[in-house]
């Protein structure tokens, strides 16, 4: 075995581990609970946990705790050693069921919405048992949800398992409409793309921006770009390389199928992706993939950045999620069969998702909706804030023939009849051209490219199973109901392309013009993060989220609030480490530099009183001005910091405030102070520039 293979999933509790490990007996029920989804009984708990605690000291670990995702999107650990005090000397390690199955972290500092009064702080988590348990350092972590004391969801990972829940309830309901008695359960799969950036630890701590908000709030374009498309899928550099390698290993080791890697289309860009897996396991490996690329970078002296906008004018990073559903039987409920059968079950689910995602666009927009994604969408290198669909041309005409009931193409001349015919097969190629579709489909899946690189994908696949289980829901409501199965489906699969065409576009979603197409279509276009939150808590999605049982009414304005509160939080950050820069660093910078060039002009005028001195003149009346023009900026910049804190109980004001008044004088403060930069010199400027950052590893 090489090293690769053998290193495989080494830390991880794995299914094989678990069935060396435990009686066949106990394996056997906890393998029941974990597919029926049950609660484990205390005994089998007790019996996992010891066998899990040797397992792990034998690995080195000394420490367990309950890994959980908070609503802040990254990943949280409380860690309790296994020490367990044996009599006045001597200590044991001790991993108890219970302590397995339940913790109790103190979460009082975990945003909550408002759902967790302060007297009730503590919240709990509780294994998933469907994510296995993994090492990471010392320390056993267990994949759990987080809850509040009454039962609500105060995480990412709880209502993403209770759509996993619900898209498998409808989904097997039509299965067995079409006869599938095999499949037992039908889960969806994700591959999630992620793209960041790696710069230099050394200068990346020489700016206070990056350090407090992970991207450059100032900083001029250097002399060369991304212009030239060198750096796409270009050499790796050494440097960078033996970081790939590094985690490439260790995300092995924790069972991350890590699988292509390569450089992307900004300098200093990377992308990598693993093959995909379970919806949930493929939102907890994102998240240890995004934790695991910054603590790796730093021991090769590089930062990861993971910010979706780190450099002006420069290509931001988002993450790319391929997302499909699967029976547990391996069949892929997008992947067009090969009989009519397999066909007319194709087109029913694909129908499901397109009906899904033009019916809920607003949420699927709101899992994409973030301060620093708002840089991105609709920026002309990422798709705009309109959803829609791409499904390529030849299965475009197909729908387009099945609505109309006419003949499609050249083959045989029939009239398109769903259930009737084989469809063609759609190679990757021919249909993922169009890279600026927000969501397109590409052969057997579709690929959601709106998300932001920092983005835990459980928000949007939370989102897309719970609206295609709705959509699936009523044409199962239909089919059971109907004498007719074939005919009901026709009329559905013919509905559906009559009432949801409109979310169907395969053109240029980059365009201008397809703005102004989207808008006559009626499609929504909410520009910014405070523009779609509102729409969380419209009537239509707080029933949809009530009737498939993942989100409470309380616990969707719970989330509405802190999505709105980090938004505001974030740009708040963002201006005062704007001011501090600019007035600690940037303007007694320029001052000095104009100073230099006084003292100059003085020292010219006495050696030679006709030498010419207009450059050094010219440059101290301009940056003398624009000294003046950027410490307006900053006055603006302070006044309207100090006015948002009125009125901030009311979270969306508060919102719009920043996005309507704090960030236009941030980017005048900004444009200012570039200015300045791209006309002095490089020694007085105090930061490393542009070009150092995107170039200089
Ligand atoms: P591209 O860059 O062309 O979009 P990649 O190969 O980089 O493609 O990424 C494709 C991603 O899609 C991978 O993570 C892959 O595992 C994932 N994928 C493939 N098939 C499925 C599927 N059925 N369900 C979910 N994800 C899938
Ligand atoms: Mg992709």
């Amino acid at each position: 075995m090489n090293t690769m293979t053998s290193m495989f999933g080494t830390h991880v509790f794995n299914d094989t581990v678990m069935r060396e490990r435990l009686t066949k007996e106990t394996y056997q029920q906890l393998r029941k609970t974990i597919k029926e989804n049950q609660r484990l009984n205390p005994t089998v708990a007790d019996a996992v946990a010891a066998a899990m605690k040797d397992w792990a000291l034998e690995k080195g670990a000394t420490h367990f705790t309950h890994w959980f995702q908070p609503m802040t999107g990254i990943t949280a650990e409380k860690h309790d050693s296994f020490i367990s005090p044996l009599d006045d000397s001597r200590v044991i390690p001790e991993f108890s069921g219970s302590e397995l199955v339940q913790g109790e972290p103190d979460a009082s500092s975990f945003p909550s919405g408002g759902l967790r009064t302060t007297f009730e702080a503590r919240g709990y988590t509780a294994w998933d048992p469907t994510s296995y348990a993994f090492i990471k350092g010392k320390t056993l972590c267990i994949p759990t949800a987080f809850c509040s004391y009454s039962g609500e969801a105060l995480d990412k990972k709880t209502p993403l398992l209770r759509s996993m829940e619900a898209i498998n309830r409808q989904a097997l309901r039509i299965l067995k409409l079409f006869g599938d008695e095999e499949a037992i359960s039908v889960k969806t799969t994700v591959g999630p793309e992620q793209e960041y950036f790696l710069v230099d630890k050394d200068m990346f701590l020489k700016r206070p921006d990056l350090i407090y908000t992970g991207r450059t709030l100032f900083g001029a374009k250097p002399p060369k770009g991304q212009e030239l498309d060198d750096h796409y899928f270009g050499t790796i550099k050494t440097r960078v390389a033996r970081f790939m390698d590094e985690l490439n290993q260790e995300l092995w080791k924790l069972g991350v199928l890590a699988k292509t890697q390569h450089n992307e289309v900004a300098p200093a860009q990377h992308e990598q992706a693993p093959i995909f897996t379970t919806a949930n396991i493929a939102t907890d490996h994102n998240q240890l993939t995004m934790e695991l690329m910054q603590r790796i970078a730093k021991k090769h002296g590089l930062v990861c950045l993971l910010h979706e906008k780190p450099f002006a004018g420069v290509n931001g990073s988002g993450k790319h999620n391929n997302w499909s559903i699967s029976t547990d039987t391996g069949k892929n409920l997008l992947e067009p069969g090969d009989t009519p059968h397999e066909n007319a079950q194709f087109l029913l689910f694909l129908c499901a998702v397109i009906k899904a995602v033009d019916d809920y666009q607003d949420l699927i927009r709101i899992a994409a909706a973030s301060a620093g994604n708002d840089h991105r969408l609709g920026a002309n290198e990422a798709p705009p804030a309109i959803v829609s669909i791409y499904l390529g041309e030849q299965l475009s005409e197909i729908l387009q023939a099945i609505e109309k009931g006419e003949e499609y193409g050249c083959r045989e001349q029939e009239i398109w009849k769903v259930g009737v015919h084989t469809l063609p097969r759609f190679p990757k190629d021919a249909t993922d051209r169009n890279r600026t579709s927000p969501f397109a489909f590409t052969g057997n899946r579709f690929e959601f490219r709106m998300l932001g690189s920092s983005d835990s994908i459980a928000c949007i696949n939370m989102m897309l199973n719970t609206a295609v289980a709705e959509s699936l829901c009523q044409y199962a409501d239909a089919l059971e109901d109907s004498d007719d199965f074939s005919e009901t489906l026709n009329q559905l699969i013919r509905a559906t392309i009559k009432e949801h065409k409109r979310i169907l576009f395969n053109g240029n979603g980059y365009g201008e013009e397809w703005i102004r197409e989207a808008g006559k279509r009626g499609l929504l276009n909410l520009k910014t993060t405070p523009d779609c939150l509102p729409y969380y808590t419209k009537e239509k999605n707080i029933q949809l989220f009530e009737k498939h049982k993942v989100l409470t009414e309380k616990e969707i304005y719970a989330r509405y609030e802190i999505l709105l509160d980090t938004y505001s939080k974030t740009l708040n950050i963002e201006a005062v480490t704007m001011t501090d820069m600019a007035k600690k660093d940037l303007l007694p910078a320029y001052t000095a530099y104009v100073r230099e060039l006084s003292d100059t002009v003085i020292a010219k005028k006495a050696a030679v009183p006709e030498a010419d001195c207009r450059y050094e003149e010219e440059l101290i009346r301009t940056i003398s001005g624009l000294c003046g023009c950027m410490y307006q900026n900053i006055r603006q910049l302070e006044d309207a910091l100090m006015n948002a804190e009125q009125g901030k109980d009311d979270e969306l004001r508060t919102a719009i405030y920043y996005r309507n008044i704090v960030l236009p004088a941030m980017n005048e403060l900004r444009i200012t102070a570039d200015e300045i930069e791209n006309m002095m010199d490089r020694k007085h400027y105090p930061y490393p520039g542009y070009g150092k950052l995107l170039f200089g590893i």
